[in-house]
């Protein structure tokens, strides 16, 4: 399947009923829509009275299609939300996602969903394969969009659904969402006693289902459909059984609310803004005396993508990332949109550029070839980290100038106790947790403040320089670092003037004509150069526990884990591009809900997984 998903071709019924062309099929009928929608699946699932007394609750959806589902379930959570502080999410999945203008169009005939629809369509998502997130946190409302074949999304993606809304056309019409295959999914993704509704009565369907281990019922059906299904997991369900955690990727039990952060950087920042939009109360330590002191508070950042040839998990989810990383950023205050001519450093890079637009991940809005080999990136962000990590803040308690003193068994800092603890302080964290094994990269840039105004504008190879206003920022490096304070040298500086002589004639004539201020930062990195996202481990006894791997056998148990304790970390220079993504992980992982990512991601980024490697390689 290519990465960019294509959208449907529908035609539009005279009563404006969308049909899916290639399915021959209808998303709803126009008009009846909305009625068929709460009575098969709303109240086919027992909402809202299912949700009562619930601070989290998970609705899945097989085809997304134009949102209708999703908009009649928000509409009743408005008027129904549990308590003000309950969140509802929806993770559904779709193959052809529909063009904006097209669920505009379709959702035209509700006038009292107008509202809802608008705030959906404004962050309605591009056609990239992958895992898009939205959150609407005033509403309590996040939407978790599986975008590819729902035969690969759904075995990848990890949620436990409390209801389910089977809508996926008619199974006659759509062997491949309704295949054998999906029924022992369902169970997997759901909690004991989860609730199904469907429309269908297909023979396939109701066998499929029992045989999952659902309990299926034949309801009166909506308008002239004569029956509909409502099913529910009977408990206890051995497809829902709980299967090893050795990675430590799921959900924490539930009753965390106050949390602590240790590092106002980009990593504990936007840790706290994903986790406050979940719910949480967050307070931020930091020994600094204000937010992005460290290697977050350049003057200016640049948030481009980095984009693989192959269709790897690694790919996927620096593509997710990014485009987390884009839509969180967008709007607040010190963000402005830019080009970015991406040229080519060498034959390796042309060659992989070249096979990369052969299967592109991001649509043409995005990314176009550049005549001569190189890439243009549209839509990039450069970054005021000094105006935007305080907005990612704001709602934070703020203890700047504290240096955090953390107690882990009594999940203490400073005296005061937390329901858990986030460690977000790049290279510190190895004084506590030595095995991760972070490697420091010193960062240092150039930059000017009286050029002549301009931008915005950037251009990268290797090495990239940044023009806003009357900035010009360009670097930077990635250097060894043997210990000491971080400080600028001379060779850096003419490393970066040697990067910017290839880049463009403008950025060196400005360069040569202003003083430079150097700025040197340190970067945490991983040997696999991939972010620390998730529990921490409790290390020795993780040795104990998995000693086996050591002889080739299977890592088949949960990792003991040190309660309440998170990290984020090893970001090495792409903090502004992993932070939102590992914000929204984290807030799954410690508030409950879907993970924003597929699970071989989560498994990908878990601090678990050096340990595990470790073993493996018998350096352990
Ligand atoms: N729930 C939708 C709504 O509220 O508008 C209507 C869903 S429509 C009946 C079925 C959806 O399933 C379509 O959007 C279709 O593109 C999607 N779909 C069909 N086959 C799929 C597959 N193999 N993987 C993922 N999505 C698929």
């Amino acid at each position: 399947m290519p990465r960019l998903l294509n959208p449907p071709e529908i035609d539009w019924r005279e009563d404006g009923t969308p049909v899916a062309r290639a399915h021959d099929d209808v998303y709803f009928t126009a008009g009846d829509g909305l009625a068929e929608s709460r009575a098969v699946f709303l109240a086919g699932c027992g909402l809202p009275q299912a949700w009562r007394g619930r601070d989290v609750f998970t609705v899945a959806e097989t085809g997304f299609g134009t949102g209708l589902n999703f908009l009649a379930l928000w509409q009743l959570w408005e008027t129904h939300r549990p308590s003000p502080t309950a969140r509802l999410h929806f993770v559904s999945f779709e193959a052809f996602p529909l063009q904006p203008e097209d669920a505009v169009r379709a959702l035209d005939s509700w006038a009292e969903l107008e509202e809802l629809a608008a705030l959906m369509i404004a962050r309605w998502p591009g056609p990239a394969k992958g895992v898009r997130r939205m959150v609407w946190p005033d509403a309590g409302v996040s939407l978790t969009l599986h975008q590819g074949d729902i035969r690969d999304t759904l075995p990848a993606a990890q949620f436990h659904a409390d209801a389910w809304f089977l809508d996926g056309f008619s199974p006659a019409k759509n062997e491949d969402m309704w295949g054998t295959w999906i029924y022992p999914q369902l169970a997997a993704h759901s909690v004991p006693g989860a609730r199904l509704g469907t429309f269908t009565v297909a023979g396939a369907v109701r066998r499929g289902l029992a045989g999952a281990g659902f309990d299926v019922t034949r309801q009166p059906g909506h308008g002239r459909k004569r029956e509909r299904l409502e099913a529910a997991l009977a408990t206890p369900s051995p497809s829902s059984a709980p299967t090893p955690d050795p990675h430590a990727t799921a959900c924490a039990p539930p009753g965390i609310r106050r949390i602590a952060i240790i590092g106002a950087g980009i990593a504990g920042a936007s840790a706290a803004r994903a986790l406050m939009d979940a719910g949480a109360e967050i307070t931020v330590f930091d020994s600094a005396s204000h937010p992005a002191s460290g290697a977050s508070g350049n003057p200016l950042a640049l948030l481009m993508p980095r984009l693989d040839a192959a269709d790897t998990v690694q790919a996927r989810l620096l593509v997710d990332a990014y485009i987390a990383a884009r839509d969180t950023y967008r709007g607040l205050p010190g963000v402005t949109e830019t080009d970015v001519r991406q040229i080519p450093k060498d034959q390796a890079e042309t060659d992989r550029f070249t096979k990369l637009l052969t299967d592109p991940p991001l649509p043409l809005e995005d990314l176009e070839a550049l005549r001569g080999g190189g890439l243009l990136h549209k839509r990039a962000l450069i970054l005021r980290p000094a105006l935007l990590i305080p907005a990612l803040l704001a709602g934070a308690t703020l203890r700047m100038g504290e240096a955090a003193d953390i107690d882990i068994p009594q999940r203490m800092v400073n005296g005061e106790r937390f329901d858990a603890i986030i460690l977000a302080t790049a290279m510190a964290a190895g004084d506590l947790l030595p095995w991760l094994g972070l490697e420091a990269r010193l960062g240092q840039i150039e930059w000017i403040t009286d050029a002549p105004v301009a931008g915005p504008d950037a251009v990268a190879s290797g090495t990239y320089a940044l023009a806003a206003g009357t900035d010009r920022l360009w670097g930077a490096t990635f250097e060894r670092f043997d210990g000491g304070l971080p400080a600028t040298s001379d060779a850096a500086r003419a490393e970066n003037a040697e990067g910017l002589e290839n880049l463009s004639p403008w950025w060196i004539r400005e360069a040569r004509e202003h003083a430079a201020t150097s700025r040197a930062g340190l970067r945490a990195t991983t040997a696999d150069r991939l972010p620390l996202i998730g529990a921490v481990p409790d290390h020795a006894a993780a040795l104990e526990v998995f000693d086996g791997v050591r002889k080739g056998r299977p890592a088949d148990m949960d990792a003991p884990q040190l309660p309440g304790i998170y990290m984020v970390n090893g970001f090495g220079a792409r903090g502004f591009t992993w932070g939102p993504w590992a914000g929204g992980i984290l807030a799954a992982q410690l508030m409950g809900g879907p993970a924003p990512a597929e699970a071989a991601a989560l498994v990908a980024v878990s601090p678990m997984r050096l340990i595990l490697r470790a073993l493996k390689r018998g350096e352990a």
